[in-house]
């Protein structure tokens, strides 16, 4: 069943999945196949992060690259294959505890779960300008790895100066003709290997003390950036593509004073495995991974999710 009729306001469900991406749906591919019933609530994105990339060509069994979208439908109904019961809703409110799970949805529904496999993911960080949002899929993306290969031979820039900005900038300036790393401090917070490694890269130029005003462009997508230097000059640099690496937050506000998390929000699990410090809550995905953040190690924490929720039915 793919879409339930919902009419009940109250539920009992034996796994309730919260989350859409690749973690989300794996976990509800194993989880069927274990006959815990999941159902699953998709959340205001469908599919995760993913849907907002256009082509992946990293992930095992797609020689030939696939879109973010398709990938996720692909997965979606592999689960749906195997039984799992996916709905559209948003998951508003929780109250998690070793002896009871509820679970609020779209602020009306309250289900009662035996176990939750929390698989919310992570969002990136976008600066917030109205210009950014316009050009969003447009040459505004927060994903090099995704789409730096569409900037062949152009300039880009990226934004930010952690690791994550320079590490971006390396790889797209094996892509683009120029890359400009636009820094808001007069310093950068990467690593110093990373650091060495873009000053030894000629096609890579810093703007140190830029902070990005406007995104310019027309109907062909992005065209260039307006920046302040050093909060008194005006400058515009020419550019088809502006990467975001401003950091990511992960989707944990729900779980607040429940879940412990750490100093960034991001779910602590225990171990290699993915119990949360509540029995029979687990987290998978980007949710709890700062440091690999890619389809297939959300994929594969999202079986691990499903596998450590089948054991826990074992062993109560
Ligand atoms: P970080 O939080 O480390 O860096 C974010 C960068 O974005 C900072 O330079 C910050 O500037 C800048 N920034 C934040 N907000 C804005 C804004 N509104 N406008 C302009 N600039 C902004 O995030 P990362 O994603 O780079 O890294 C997260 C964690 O993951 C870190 O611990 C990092 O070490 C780790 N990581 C490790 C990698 C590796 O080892 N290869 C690869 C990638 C990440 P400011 O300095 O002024 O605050």
């Amino acid at each position: 069943m793919e879409q339930s009729s919902q009419t009940t306001d109250k539920e009992s469900v034996k796994c309730l999945i919260i989350g859409s991406g690749p973690a989300g749906y794996t976990a509800a591919i194993y989880a069927s196949r274990a006959n815990l019933n999941p159902v699953l609530y998709e959340g205001m994105q469908t599919g995760g992060q993913l849907t907002t990339t256009n082509e992946v060509e990293n992930f095992p069994g797609y020689p030939n690259g696939v879109s973010g979208t398709d990938m996720m439908d692909d997965i979606r109904n592999q689960a749906l294959k195997f039984g799992a019961d996916i709905r559209e809703g948003n998951v508003t409110s929780v109250e998690l505890s070793d002896t009871k799970k509820m679970v609020v949805v779209d602020g009306k529904k309250t289900i009662e779960a035996q176990v939750v496999i929390i698989a919310t993911g992570a969002s990136a960080r976008y600066l917030g300008l109205e210009s950014e949002r316009k050009f969003r899929g447009m040459g505004v993306s927060a994903c090099a790895v995704c789409d730096g290969f569409f900037y062949r031979k152009q300039q880009v820039a990226v934004i930010g100066g952690g690791d994550t900005a320079v590490g971006d900038a390396l790889y797209l300036a094996g892509i683009a003709s120029k890359v400009y790393l636009i820094v808001r401090k007069n310093y950068l917070r990467a690593s110093k290997v990373l650091q060495e490694r873009v000053a030894a890269t000629p096609n890579i130029e810093i703007l140190f003390e830029h902070v990005t005003k406007e995104v310019l462009g027309d109907d062909s997508g992005v065209t260039g950036l307006r920046l302040m230097k050093q909060e008194k000059e005006e400058v515009e640099i020419s550019v088809t593509g502006m990467f975001l690496a401003i950091g990511h937050k992960p989707n944990t506000e729900l779980f607040k004073g429940q879940i412990n998390l750490d100093e960034n929000g991001y779910i602590l699990t225990e171990g290699k495995g993915t119990q949360t410090n509540i029995q029979g809550v687990f987290a998978c995905g980007d949710v709890q991974d700062p440091t690999y953040r890619q389809a297939i190690t959300a994929a594969a924490s999202g079986c691990k999710a499903a596998l450590d929720a089948e054991r826990y039915f074992q062993t109560r």
